[in-house]
C-alpha cells in the first residue's frame, strides 16, 4: 500500500512509500481493526514536521508516515471487538498510553509528564496517511453517517473539546458559573471549530483575527454562525470589552503570545483564558502592565490554563458538538472544507498549500485517500 512519510529532523523529506497492508494478527487480544482511511487532513503540524522541527520515527525504521487528522471505514474486525463492524465509520484517537506516568497508566495520556511520547502520524507511531492503518478498537470512535462528510475534522476539534471541558473541569471551582460571552483569538481552522463549539453550548461569541474583515470567508463563516468577526488591527482585544463587555471564557489559538497579556485583560470576574497556542519560537514582550493583570486575577478569582492533545471522551464530546451544528446550522462544517486532494501520491499539492497559506486562502486542506 501507498503512504506518505518523512525521514524526521531532515527539512523537505515528504515522500510515497510503498509499505505492506497492516494486519490484525498482530493484536494478541484480538481487538485489531483494520480501516481503510477515507481521508486525512494536514496541519501546521505536518508542515512543521517536513520542515524538520520535531517528529520521531518508529522503533525500527528510518521515516515516520505522517498524518493525525484522519476518517475511515472498518474494513475487518478481530474476534474480541464486538463494538465495531465492518463498514462502520470510525475516527482514530491520536497518542497512546505507552509512557511510564502514572497518567498513561490510568488512560489519560493526554496528561502524560513522560518526555518521550507516542503519537500516530507525529512521534514514534506511524499515521494515518496511508491507504490503510490497524488499531486497537479501544482507540476507535464511532462516527454517525450524517457527519461522515466533515468528520476528518474531528481530531483538530477534539483538542478545543478537551480545552472547554478543563475551563468547566476548573470552573467547578465556583459551585455556579453561568457563562454568557467568549472571545475566540485567532480565526483559522482552530478558531473556527472553537466558535462552533462555543455557539453550541449557547455562548455569545467574538471571534478576532488579525485579517481585514472585507473578503475574508472565515469571517463570513463566523457571522453565518451568529459570531462577531473584528480585525485587531482596527478594534484592539484590551479595547473590544468597551463594545462587547468583559468576557466570561477566552480562548488562545493565534500562535501569538503577546497577546495572551491582553486577553488576561479582559476576562470577566471569575472568567477562565484557555492556552491552546505551541509557540516554539523565541518571541519577548515586555509591555505587559503586571501589576494590573496580577491585582485583576487575584481580587477577580481568575484563571488560566493550558491545555494540550486529546483524549477518547474529547472526541465523543465532538461528535456531539457536529452532530448538533449540521443540525442548526446545516453545511456550515463542510465549507471549511475548502481544499480537497485527490490521492495520496499528489502529496506536493498539500505541502504547497501548507507552506503558502496566503495564496490559496486554505481553511483545511485534506486528501481524499478513497472515495465513499
Ligand atoms: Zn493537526
Amino acid at each position: 500500500m501507498k503512504a506518505v512519510a518523512v525521514i524526521p529532523k531532515k527539512e523537505k523529506s515528504v515522500h510515497l512509500v510503498e509499505m505492506d497492508k497492516p494486519e490484525l494478527g498482530d493484536f494478541k487480544d484480538g481487538r485489531g481493526v483494520l480501516v481503510e482511511v477515507l481521508r486525512v487532513g494536514a496541519c501546521g503540524t505536518d508542515r512543521e514536521i517536513n520542515n524538520g522541527e520535531y517528529g520521531v520515527a518508529p522503533r525500527g525504521f528510518d521515516f515516520l508516515v505522517l498524518g493525525h487528522e484522519n476518517f475511515g471505514r472498518v474494513a475487518e474486525v478481530g474476534p474480541n471487538v464486538k463494538d465495531l463492524k465492518a463498514g462502520d465509520f470510525v475516527v482514530a484517537t491520536v497518542r497512546r498510553p505507552r509512557g511510564s506516568s502514572i497518567y498513561d497508566k490510568i488512560g489519560t495520556q493526554d496528561f502524560t509528564t513522560d518526555e518521550k511520547y507516542y503519537e500516530r502520524g507525529i512521534s514514534r507511531i506511524h499515521g494515518y496517511m496511508a491507504e490503510y492503518y490497524a488499531e486497537s478498537a479501544d482507540f476507535l470512535v464511532k462516527i454517525p453517517p450524517a457527519i461522515a462528510e466533515i468528520a476528518v475534522l474531528l481530531e483538530p476539534l477534539s483538542i478545543i473539546e478537551k480545552g472547554l471541558k478543563q475551563a468547566s473541569d476548573i470552573q467547578e471551582r465556583l459551585k455556579i458559573w453561568q457563562p454568557k460571552t467568549a472571545a475566540v483569538l485567532g480565526t483559522g481552522n482552530v478558531g473556527l471549530l472553537t466558535v462552533m463549539a462555543l455557539r453550541m453550548r449557547g455562548y455569545e461569541v467574538h471571534g478576532f483575527g488579525r485579517t481585514p474583515r472585507a473578503g475574508y470567508l472565515n469571517a463570513d463563516l463566523l457571522e453565518a454562525i451568529g459570531a462577531t468577526y473584528d480585525s485587531t488591527a482596527e478594534l484592539a482585544l484590551t479595547d473590544s470589552v468597551a463594545k462587547y463587555g468583559q468576557y466570561d471564557l477566552v480562548f488562545e489559538c493565534t500562535g501569538f503570545s503577546p497577546i495572551i497579556f491582553d486577553a488576561m485583560q479582559t476576562l470577566n470576574e471569575n472568567g477562565i483564558l484557555i492556552l491552546a497556542s505551541v509557540t516554539g519560537g523565541e518571541r519577548r514582550t515586555d509591555a505587559v502592565p503586571s501589576d494590573k493583570i496580577n491585582q485583576m486575577f487575584v481580587l477577580g478569582n481568575r484563571a488560566m490554563v493550558g491545555t494540550v492533545n486529546a483524549n477518547r471522551e474529547h472526541f465523543e464530546m465532538g461528535v456531539k458538538d457536529f452532530a448538533l451544528c449540521e443540525a442548526m446550522y446545516p453545511g456550515w462544517l463542510g465549507r471549511m472544507l475548502t481544499h480537497k486532494v485527490s490521492g495520496l501520491e499528489n502529496y506536493a499539492e498539500i505541502f504547497d498549500i501548507l507552506d503558502n497559506p496566503a495564496k490559496y486562502n486554505a481553511i483545511k486542506a485534506y486528501f481524499e485517500v478513497r472515495g465513499f
